[in-house]
This record gives C-alpha cells, sequence and structure tokens, in this order.
C-alpha cells in the first residue's frame, strides 16, 4: 500500500464559463503558478504533493472531485484560487466552490483548504459560503504546511496555525495571527515544480505570439517578484500579503528556472507573471544580463507602468528577449486615472509608448472603461487615444469592483449593485456585471466597452498595423477573432425589457 499523499493541491476554473467562444482559439493555458509555488514550498519540508489542474486537462467540477476523493485521497486538499492575473481570483470561486462542494459530498471526511486573492480578501464570508474545512487569508505556503503538520498529528485544534480560518464545534474560529511573509524566495520556494504539471497542455495568449502564431506552445509562466508597491483603486493585488508590498527572487534564481525549461521543453514563450516586473534597476538589469549572456530566443512578456520603464531599461530588456511590454494605461482622462491613483500625464504614456515601441518591444496596452469619475464623453476619449496609440495589441476591459480593492470597499459602501455570482465577475462571461458609476450605468459601459473593441479590432489603422508588423496570417487571425462575439445577458436582458 502506498504511502497517503499529503497535499493535493487543484487548480479550479471552468475556460467556457469565463470566456465563451474565446476559450476556443485565443485565450490563453497557463501553468496555476501559486499551486506551483505553494507545491514547492510544501515539497521542500518533506511533503509529498500532487497537482491537479482542471481548466489544463479539461476536468469538469465533478470529475475533479472524483479524481481528488477516489484517486488521490489526500491528507489534505488545497484548492488555490489564482488566475492569470490577480483579478482574476474572484471569477474562478464559482468553479472552486462547485468543487468543494462535491468533494465533500463524495467524502465528507475530505480535508479543504481555499487559498487565493479572493479568500484573502473576504475570509469569514468565504468559510460561510463555501463547503470547506480552512479558509487561508494571506499568502498560504506556510498556513498550508502548518495545517498539514497539524493533520499529520492527528490533532484538531488549528488555533496555532498562522492565518488559517477553521472550524470548531460547528464555530467558524478566526486565526490568531497572520501569516508572516517568506522573506528569501530563492531559499524557501525556489520556482515550480514542473514535473508535476501537464505542460504539454499550455498554449500563450495569441497576441503574444504574433511574431509566430503557429508556436504558442511550449509556454510557461514563472514569478520572479511577489505584490506591488503601488495601490491603484481598481486592484486586488496586495490582498494575499495584507499590504502593498514587493519581494523579489535573484536574478540567479530566476534565470537558473528558465534555464531548465529551455533545456527540459524549448520553451521560448514565457510570461513574467509579476503584475509590475519592470521597476527595481538591480532585479530588471541583472536578469536581462544574464539571459543576454546566454542567447536564448526567447519571446517573454512582462508588466510595466508608465512612470517605470526608464530608457536604461529598454535596450537590455529587448535583448534578453523581452518582445512584449504591457503597460495599464486605463483611461485617457487625467481626473479618472487620478482616481485610480495613476498619476500621469497623457504625454507620458504616448512618449512610453514609442519608446519601448522604438526599442523593438511590442505594446499590450490595457485600458479600463467605467472607473468611478468616467462619462461617456472620457470613455469616447480613451478609445480616442487607444487608436491613436495603436498598440500592437489592446485589452478593453470594464471597471470592476473586485474583492480586496479600494474599489470593492467603494462600492460596498455606496450601496452599487455588485455581481449575485463570482463568475460574474469575469470581463469576458456571458452575465458579467461591471460597476455602474454616477455617469454611467452598467449595461451603458459593458455595450460600449464591447463596440469599442470591435470598432478598434475591425479598424483599417489596426489591421495596417499586423499586417506591415506580422504578416497576412496574423491579420486573418484578427479577423476571427472579431467574428467570435461575447453574448451579455446584460444586453440580452434590455432588448427583452425595452
Ligand atoms: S501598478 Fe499594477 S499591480 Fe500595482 S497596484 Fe497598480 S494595477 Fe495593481
Amino acid at each position: 500500500m502506498p504511502d497517503k499523499l499529503d497535499i493535493l493541491f487543484i487548480n479550479p476554473g471552468e475556460p467556457n464559463q469565463i470566456y465563451q467562444g474565446l476559450s476556443d482559439e485565443f485565450c490563453a493555458f497557463e501553468p496555476p503558478v501559486f499551486s506551483g509555488l505553494f507545491a514547492t514550498y510544501a515539497r521542500q519540508k518533506g511533503a509529498s504533493v500532487a497537482i491537479v489542474d482542471a481548466p489544463a486537462i479539461g476536468l469538469r467540477a465533478p470529475q475533479v472531485a472524483e479524481v481528488a476523493t477516489k484517486i488521490f485521497d489526500p491528507t489534505l486538499i488545497v484548492i488555490s484560487v489564482y488566475g492569470f492575473q490577480p483579478s482574476a481570483s474572484t471569477q474562478n470561486m464559482t468553479s472552486a466552490g462547485t468543487i468543494a462542494r462535491l468533494i465533500k459530498e463524495a467524502n465528507p471526511r475530505a480535508r479543504v483548504l481555499m487559498t487565493g486573492t479572493h479568500l484573502a480578501a473576504l475570509p469569514e464570508r468565504s468559510m460561510r459560503e463555501e463547503a470547506v474545512d480552512f479558509v487561508c487569508d494571506r499568502e498560504g505556503p506556510v498556513t498550508i504546511w502548518r495545517t498539514l503538520e497539524v493533520l499529520r498529528a492527528g490533532r484538531d485544534d488549528f488555533s496555532t496555525v498562522p492565518s488559517l480560518w477553521w472550524r470548531q464545534d460547528g464555530r467558524i474560529v478566526k486565526p490568531r495571527e497572520s501569516e508572516v511573509l517568506l522573506d528569501d524566495l530563492d531559499r524557501e520556494m525556489p520556482g515550480i515544480p514542473w514535473d508535476l504539471l501537464p505542460m504539454d497542455r499550455y498554449r500563450s495568449h495569441n497576441w503574444h505570439a504574433f511574431d509566430h502564431i503557429d508556436d504558442r506552445a511550449p509556454y510557461a509562466a514563472i514569478h520572479t517578484t511577489l505584490g506591488c508597491p503601488y495601490r491603484c483603486s481598481f486592484c486586488c493585488i496586495n490582498a494575499p500579503f495584507g499590504k502593498p508590498s514587493y519581494r523579489m527572487w535573484s536574478p540567479e534564481a530566476v534565470v537558473k528556472e528558465i534555464d531548465f525549461l529551455v533545456a527540459k521543453y524549448g520553451i521560448k514563450n514565457i510570461k513574467f507573471v509579476d503584475e509590475m516586473f519592470v521597476l527595481n534597476k538591480r532585479h530588471v538589469l541583472g536578469i536581462c544580463d544574464l539571459l543576454i549572456e546566454r542567447n536564448y530566443d526567447l519571446n517573454i512578456w512582462a508588466y510595466a507602468r508608465v512612470d517605470t520603464v526608464q530608457d536604461q531599461f529598454l535596450d537590455k530588456l529587448r535583448k534578453a528577449g523581452f518582445r512584449w511590454l504591457a503597460i495599464g494605461i486605463e483611461s485617457a482622462s487625467d481626473m479618472v486615472r487620478d482616481g485610480a491613483q495613476k498619476k500621469y500625464g497623457q504625454e507620458e504614456i504616448s512618449d512610453t509608448v514609442r519608446r519601448v515601441q522604438n526599442a523593438g518591444i511590442h505594446v499590450l496596452g490595457n485600458f479600463i472603461f467605467g472607473l468611478p469619475d468616467d462619462s461617456h464623453e472620457r470613455m469616447q476619449q480613451t478609445l480616442d487615444m487607444a487608436i491613436d496609440l495603436n498598440c500592437e495589441f489592446t485589452n478593453f476591459y470594464c471597471a470592476m469592483a473586485y474583492p480586496g480593492s479600494a474599489l470593492y470597499t467603494m462600492a460596498e459602501q455606496s450601496g452599487v449593485a455588485l455581481p449575485a455570482k463570482w463568475h460574474h465577475y469575469s470581463q469576458h462571461g456571458y452575465e458579467m456585471l461591471p460597476l455602474a458609476n454616477k455617469h454611467c450605468s452598467a449595461a451603458e459601459i459593458v455595450k460600449f466597452r464591447d463596440e469599442a473593441w470591435q470598432t478598434f479590432f475591425t479598424g483599417a489603422r489596426y489591421h495596417s498595423l499586423v499586417e506591415r508588423k506580422f504578416g497576412p496570417k496574423v491579420l486573418a487571425h484578427i479577423q476571427r477573432m472579431t467574428k467570435t462575439p461575447l453574448r451579455r445577458k446584460l444586453l440580452e436582458d434590455r432588448l427583452v425589457t425595452a
């Protein structure tokens, strides 16, 4: 009889619920980086671990529950609720909750812990609403390991575990103290256990591979930092860390992981998941120098802010294999950006985009419609600015009050309608509900966003850029994408009631 598995990590998610038809061809399938990092931490402590990445291997919730209870039956099941970006944790809670409930129905003795950005933001509510034994209200690795220690010892008093919400005699017990964040990431959480992941199932976002659209796989995503020192009002990134913070793996550790990915899997497409990579000079240039020495033919994308892209970074980033920088532009309106704590001007935005492009790096411009001070006129200015900037790819989002963000606290206080179910927070979902503001209703914002998206991606100016930079095959790909419309319940309901 083999030893019982200590921890099974589950990455939840239903791509169709979140992306509708876009999940078939256009969206990415990313490795579950937080499940991987936590598995590494536990493995180093001596635990046996496994990972079930449900979206990657196409398992629906009933199958995940069956695999968890009948095949693995571990001491502890950890449902790690993260996504491609911090705000994507909430949208995966519907799937995570269903998986937890089905596991408990199949085996009431299974011990289930949930962790993730959403859980850190709403731990008590999650304990009340979800079929789980434990919720972690911080990052996770230490809490998960300490919970396992108590379970292994056969004890049922979890009061010594930091950041763990648990139940005693049917009552919810809150943790006495918070998990202390790891401060030596190289030593304590050195990368992802790639051997536990279905590496043949991952593929990059479509735009990430515009330079070689037929080679979106193999693909990897890694963290080189955790957290962000900024406080943008719509962002929930720091919920698991308790406050704005920034920790880094060393350049040597990051590049060692890339060495492995290149040698073992022939990886070319890499996402740096860090929401704020281009920030610390020593970190950025240290990684660039080591990658330049190796001269791999990489296609990396990473995040930057308009006000963190220094000229001294750009040449080295390009030589190191950074082909895309994603930049949060958000709005054309100074007033809307200021309200979101992004205090830089329009000239600075245009200048940054051009400097990045002139260095031979493509720009992914991110825009948000419907932030608190946004109006029809300002949304139109934002669309005009996106068309004018003509980035190599553009994301249009609607403002959402994600749990863990300042916007969520403001929305709760003002009583504005919030989505009824967690997957209604998905930007591309059928039932999504954006945040209304004093100028526009939720329906008006999503309608504007969807029409803006069509306007941009069917525009002659953008098509000409795509054909010139990436060729006719990518242009045909874009044209297929614009024929994959998103259905919106909010707009269909309006038609019915009009
Ligand atoms: S800079 Fe980016 S990651 Fe940091 S708080 Fe703002 S939106 Fe979030």
